[in-house]
């Protein structure tokens, strides 16, 4: 049993990074949480510590699929996630990890993990950890704690991460830029084929399933899955080169889990085997370095007394027309 949502030490328990650090790569679990709350506190005095404890892990992260899993509320995420993941560790062996980012939790209230007592059998598994959607740290973001939660996931030892995301677009790309692959759950017969999934997360996709793919609902499903076998020939090509396949499954009778497993498998072999997947990772080291860069010098600016008041002046006065929306840029510019 690995949920512990509303675990919170008394001041008198908390470990030292050491320990937590020391606990995580043995695999224990209480220890994984706390560090992952640590990442996540918005307390400026956990920041070095989050900071150390991220250092210390790093050497020992890496090895692992990490896997992005995406698709509107109610098309079955949970529910694929739970039997996916039960159906890797009966079939590998191996330790998986379920984390859930939600950016945007008031679109999707009540639809994301961590609001639910679901994934109860997988929870169960002690081969298993379940953590609840990520909130923002004070290092920058809810993709940054998620990001680094991943890491620490793998320092303690497991080798498959599942990320639960939900599909409105927002969070996608940069659970993109932070999975080795990309998975998106649709349905068959809901109206509009492409159900309000934009093109641009389609494209991102290196496999489809669609869901609930039995009964009265087997024939359209596969209808569906040939419309988006030949709709994906006309995206451009992925930059990791891999051509993505379009399949259906059954997430509540568990039919077809092993088949999107073994498309994950063949992803991982073939790109390893080419170079790529060690390629992407390493462009997406750029992508946060980057991002993560611009973030923290706008936080530091935003949090400048004196500059803030500039910047409130200024808007004022650009407001007021007194001033040209360029001029004040520049002027606020030369006084970081
Ligand atoms: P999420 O919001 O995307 O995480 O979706 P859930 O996993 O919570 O599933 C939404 C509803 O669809 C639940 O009532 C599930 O039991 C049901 N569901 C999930 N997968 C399937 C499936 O393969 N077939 C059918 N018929 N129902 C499913």
């Amino acid at each position: 049993m690995s949920i512990n949502k509303n675990y919170k030490p008394s001041p008198k328990e908390q470990l030292s990074v050491e320990q937590i650090f020391s606990g995580l790569t043995k695999g224990n679990v209480r220890a994984l949480s706390e560090a992952i709350t640590l990442i996540e506190s918005k307390k400026s005095e956990d920041h070095a510590n989050a900071i150390d404890l991220i250092n210390k892990c790093l050497p020992h992260s890496g090895n692992s699929i990490r896997i992005g899993i995406t698709g509107v509320p109610g098309v079955g995420k949970s529910t694929f996630i739970e039997a996916l993941g039960e159906y890797i560790i009966q079939s590998t062996g191996k330790k998986v990890a379920v984390l859930a980012i939600d950016p945007s939790s008031k679109v999707s209230k009540g639809s994301i993990l961590g609001d639910k007592t679901r994934m109860q059998k997988l929870s169960a598994n002690e081969k298993a950890f379940i953590r609840p959607s990520a909130s923002a740290g004070s290092l920058g973001g809810v993709a940054n704690a998620t990001r680094e939660s991943i890491l620490l996931c793998e320092a303690a030892g497991y080798e498959v991460i599942l990320i639960e995301t939900v599909g409105v677009g927002q969070s996608e790309t940069e659970v993109a830029e932070m999975v080795d692959f990309f998975l998106l759950l649709m349905l068959a017969g809901a109206g509009d084929e492409l159900q309000g999934i934009k093109r641009g997360i389609m494209e991102m996709a290196d496999a489809i399933f669609i869901n609930k793919a039995e009964g009265d609902n087997l024939k359209n499903s596969e209808k569906a899955a040939i419309q988006y076998r030949s709709a994906i020939h006309l995206f451009p090509p992925k930059e990791n080169l891999w051509t993505p396949v379009v399949d259906i499954c059954s997430a509540i009778e568990s039919k077809n889990i092993d088949k999107a497993w073994s498309v994950i498998d063949d992803f991982y072999q073939s790109t390893n085997n080419s170079g790529m997947f060690s390629q992407v990772r390493a462009k997406q080291n750029e992508y946060w370095f980057v991002k993560n860069t611009e973030l923290l010098i706008q936080q530091k600016i935003f949090t400048n007394a004196e500059l803030l008041k500039l910047h409130e002046e200024l808007k004022q006065k650009v407001k007021l027309g007194e001033v040209s929306p360029l001029v004040a840029s520049v002027e606020f510019v030369s006084k970081i």
